[in-house]
């Protein structure tokens, strides 16, 4: 057996993907598996993402896998199951990050503070109290407990019950400032359900089953950590931590997330802060973004009308780029609609107009968090499709006025593997 590796998986929303590093960061193996297609009418998720979870495990090649000294994995923020804790079947869900339970809202709202996260349809605390509602207001279910994908997933690798993070939790209404759950949550007849043992990401749990060991004949001494959701992982993966430094991702939408001293919430704009060890990482999202570029130009289209734009020059087109009605942030108006004119002849100067517009949006984002308490922007790195782009990372210089740059590593499974690193030198 070589020098110890760590490894971190990614459950993303269309597949998963593991990385092996090495202490120094460097990776020695990564791959790749889309969740198997449904059998029948419906998906059934939690056993597909199982089945890509030991086809994972089963790609890494043989040779590394004794020198696995610790294992992470990052899920999709707020997927929800419901489990037997007697046996470990699954009584519920998965609820999907996205899947919305409006019913739940009223109850949730008349128990937390006034525009809280856990005051969203789709919040972890919604999907529990839907499922408790239709399930046990007639006499409890001793036995049945939430579980995030994260944490189930971890669980098929460690076997303890309760265990979660205190990213994944932070919207089922866990207060990751006091360290517990609040005294609204609580009091609640459901509050046995949440999960019990509530730590920090990349902290050990303990060893992984002798069964999983010994079928993939990883390290004797091989630890399970503790987890986080896919947008910390993906943050972690650019190594950023100090206060002032961000990363924007221009994917599909434009995302910001910055490491701050300062806590800060905006229910309003969609703003919220996770907790980044004994800082904040804030985050906000903006609807503009790739989306709008790609229902324009196709990708190779973008890389050659960018030759002709000359980044220095600030484009005079004032645009507010969005796929469709309405933008929460920087601006909070439902009703918003999209801006895209005037066209100009050139296509080139159209994008310009465009790329220019979208860096003002992030200009804003970034003005907005400070505005609201947060530490000022002092360095971005950037993640997605978006920041291949040269010419739009130099417009986006001039507009932030900050140094930006393009992330070394972006991928989430990059930081899960940090955190399984972290997880296995710092001891618990
Ligand atoms: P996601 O994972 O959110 O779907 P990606 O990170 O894969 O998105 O980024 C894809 C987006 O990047 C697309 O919307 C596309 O328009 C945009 N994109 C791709 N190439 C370029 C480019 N050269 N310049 C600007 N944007 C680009």
């Amino acid at each position: 057996t070589g020098r110890p590796l760590y490894l971190g998986i990614d459950f993303g929303t269309s597949g998963a993907r593991y990385a092996l590093i090495d202490k120094q960061g460097a990776i020695h193996a990564e791959g790749k598996r889309t969740y198997p297609a449904a059998v029948g009418q419906t998906t059934n998720w939690a056993s597909s993402w199982r089945e890509a979870l030991f086809q994972l495990l089963g790609d890494i090649p043989p040779v590394h896998r004794s020198s696995i000294s610790s294992i992470s994995i990052d899920g999709t923020s707020s997927t929800t199951l419901i489990i037997d804790r007697n046996n470990g079947e699954l009584l519920a869900g998965p609820f999907l990050y996205n899947e919305s339970f409006p019913d739940a809202l009223p109850m949730v709202s008349s128990i937390a503070p006034a525009n809280h996260t856990v005051c969203s349809g789709s919040s972890t605390l919604c999907k529990l109290v839907s499922w408790w509602n239709k399930n046990c207001s007639n006499g409890s279910n001793d036995s049945a407990i939430l579980m995030h994908q994260s944490d189930w997933l971890l669980w098929l690798l460690h076997g303890e019950y309760g265990v979660c993070d205190y990213n994944n939790t932070l919207k089922v209404g866990y207060d990751p400032e006091i360290g517990s759950y609040p005294s609204w949550l609580m009091s609640q007849p459901y509050s046995h359900m949440l999960p019990s043992s509530v730590r920090a990401p990349g902290v050990p749990i303990g060893p992984i089953k002798e069964d999983v060991r010994s079928q993939y004949g990883f390290s004797n001494d091989c630890v399970v950590c503790t987890g986080t959701t896919d947008s910390i992982a993906a943050f972690l993966a650019a190594r950023t931590t100090d206060a002032g430094k961000a990363v924007t991702s221009l994917g599909s939408t434009l995302a910001i997330k910055l490491v701050s001293r300062v806590r800060v919430e905006d229910a309003r704009f969609g703003v919220y802060s996770h907790r980044l060890d004994d800082q904040w990482l804030v985050g906000g999202a903006s609807n503009s973004g790739g989306v709008v570029l790609r229902q324009l130009f196709s990708d190779d289209q973008l890389v050659t009308l960018s030759k002709d734009i000359d980044p220095s020059s600030p484009s005079p087109l004032d645009y507010y780029p969005l796929p469709k009605s309405g933008e929460r942030f920087p601006v909070s108006d439902p009703d918003m609609e999209p801006r895209l004119e005037p066209r100009p002849d050139s296509d080139a100067e159209y994008l310009h107009g465009i790329l220019e517009s979208m860096a003002r949006i992030e200009a804003s984002g970034y003005k907005l968090l400070k505005e609201l308490g947060a530490t000022p922007v002092e360095e971005v790195f950037t993640a997605g499709g978006g920041a291949q782009n040269e010419k739009w990372t130099a417009i986006r210089e001039r507009v932030l006025g900050v140094p930006v740059r393009k992330a070394e590593q972006t991928e989430a499974a990059y930081g899960a593997a940090l955190l399984a690193l972290r997880g296995a030198t710092t001891g618990s």
